[in-house]
C-alpha cells in the first residue's frame, strides 16, 4: 500500500515519510571516499552526536567499517536508518548482493536498499552492459527482497526522468521506488527531476549535497553572502536549503568537528528569498559523471546540466 510522501519536523528533527509509510531521518552521514579507521570513527561520532541515518554502498568498500562504527557507537540498531546499495555488477545476483552487504554490515536487515546505478554491468568486463538484462529486470528481483524482511524499503539511485518512466511503465513493476538518490546541490538543483519524482510519490535524497570534495560551490558568492547573513557556515546553509526543498541530505565528513557542525541545523532557517537565491545560482557542474559506465544514464533532461562531465 502506498501512502503520500510528506515531511515533518525541522532541522535535524526533519523526518520524511516515504511512500511505504516508513519514516526516514532527513539528515544522514555520507561515507563515500573514506578509509577504514576514518569510516568507523566517523560513523561512531555521527551516531553519538545525534545522527540516526547512515548512507553507504557495497561499491564504497567500507560496509564492514560502517557496521563496526554502528556497534562502537552504542546506539541501538533499531534507532538507526541504514541505507546501502546494490553494485552494478550484481544486477543479476540481487539476493546475493544483499546478502554480501548484510554480511559486511553485520546486520540482519537494511532500512533501504537502492539500485546504485541504472547500469547492469557485466561483472566479467566493466566496459560491457548485459545484452539480456537491464534495470527493469533488476527491479523485478529487488521487489522480491521485500518478502524476506531483510530490506524494509527499496529504491533507486541516479535515475533521471526517462529511466524512471521506463521503470514505472514496466508491467512487472508493482512497487514504486520509495527513494531516488541523486546528485543535488545549487550547482545541480535538478528542479524538473524533483518535481517529477514528487508527482510519482517518490522521495529524493541529495548526494554530493555540499558539492563534494574540493567543491567550487563552497566559494560561491551567493552562498557566502547568505552564510554571512544568517551567521552559519556555507555547508550548514546548503543542508538547510536542501531540507527546505523537501529533500533529505547525507553530507559526508570524516572530520569530527565538521560532522558535528553539519548537524547544527536546529532553531534557525533560511528565508524564502534566500532559498530562491540559492535555487537560482546559474553555474552548473556535476560531480558524478557517466564516462566510467558502459551505458549512458544521464540525458541532460534539465536542459541546463553538463550531464557528461566525467567523474573525478
Ligand atoms: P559531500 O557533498 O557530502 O561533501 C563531502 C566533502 O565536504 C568532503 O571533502 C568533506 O571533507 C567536506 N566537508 C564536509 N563537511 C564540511 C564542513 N562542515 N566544512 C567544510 N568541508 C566539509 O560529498 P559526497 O560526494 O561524499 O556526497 C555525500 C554522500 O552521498 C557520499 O558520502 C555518499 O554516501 C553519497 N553519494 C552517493 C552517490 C550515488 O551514486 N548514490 C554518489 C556520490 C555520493 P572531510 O570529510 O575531509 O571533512
Amino acid at each position: 500500500m502506498s501512502v503520500p510522501i510528506k515531511r515533518e519536523g525541522e532541522g535535524t528533527k526533519t523526518v520524511f515519510t516515504l511512500n511505504t509509510g516508513a519514516k526516514m531521518p532527513g539528515v544522514g552521514l555520507g561515507t563515500w571516499q573514506t578509509n577504514y579507521n576514518q569510516t568507523r570513527e566517523a560513523v561512531k561520532v555521527a551516531l553519538q552526536s545525534g545522527y540516526r541515518h547512515i548512507d553507504t554502498a557495497y561499491e564504497y568498500g567500507n560496509e564492514t567499517e560502517v557496521g563496526d562504527g554502528i556497534k562502537a557507537s552504542g546506539v541501538p540498531r533499531e534507532e538507526i536508518w541504514v541505507t546501502t546499495k546494490l553494485d552494478n555488477p550484481w544486477h543479476k545476483r540481487v539476493e546475493e548482493g544483499l546478502a554480501a552487504s548484510l554480511k559486511n554490515l553485520q546486520l540482519d536487515y537494511v532500512d533501504l536498499f537502492l539500485v546504485h546505478w541504472p547500469s547492469s554491468t557485466n561483472p566479467e568486463d566493466s566496459r560491457k552492459h548485459y545484452d539480456d538484462w537491464d534495470f527493469t529486470d533488476t527491479w523485478a528481483e529487488m521487489q522480491k527482497l521485500l518478502e524476506s524482511g531483510k530490506v524494509r524499503n527499496i529504491g533507486v539511485s541516479n535515475f533521471v526522468i526517462s529511466n524512471m518512466e521506463k521503470l514505472l511503465n514496466d508491467p512487472r513493476t508493482k512497487v514504486v521506488p520509495a527513494v531516488n538518490q541523486i546528485e543535488l546541490h545549487p550547482n545541480m538543483p535538478s528542479h524538473k527531476t524533483i518535481e517529477y519524482m514528487k508527482s510519482k510519490n517518490i522521495h529524493c535524497t541529495g548526494y554530493c549535497c555540499l558539492g563534494s570534495t574540493d567543491s567550487p560551490l563552497a566559494k560561491d558568492k551567493t552562498l557566502l553572502k547568505i552564510a554571512e547573513e544568517v551567521g552559519r557556515t556555507p555547508q550548514q546553509v546548503l543542508l538547510q536549503w536542501a531540507l527546505a526543498r523537501g529533500t533529505s541530505v547525507i553530507p559526508k565528513s570524516v572530520t569530527s568537528s565538521r560532522i558535528k557542525a553539519n548537524f547544527e541545523l536546529d532553531n534557525w532557517s533560511l528565508t524564502t528569498k534566500q532559498i530562491k537565491a540559492l535555487s537560482s545560482i546559474p553555474n552548473r557542474y556535476k560531480v558524478c559523471g557517466q564516462s566510467w559506465l558502459p551505458v549512458k544514464v544521464f540525458f541532460n533532461e534539465e536542459g541546463d546540466a553538463p550531464d557528461n562531465v566525467p567523474s573525478h
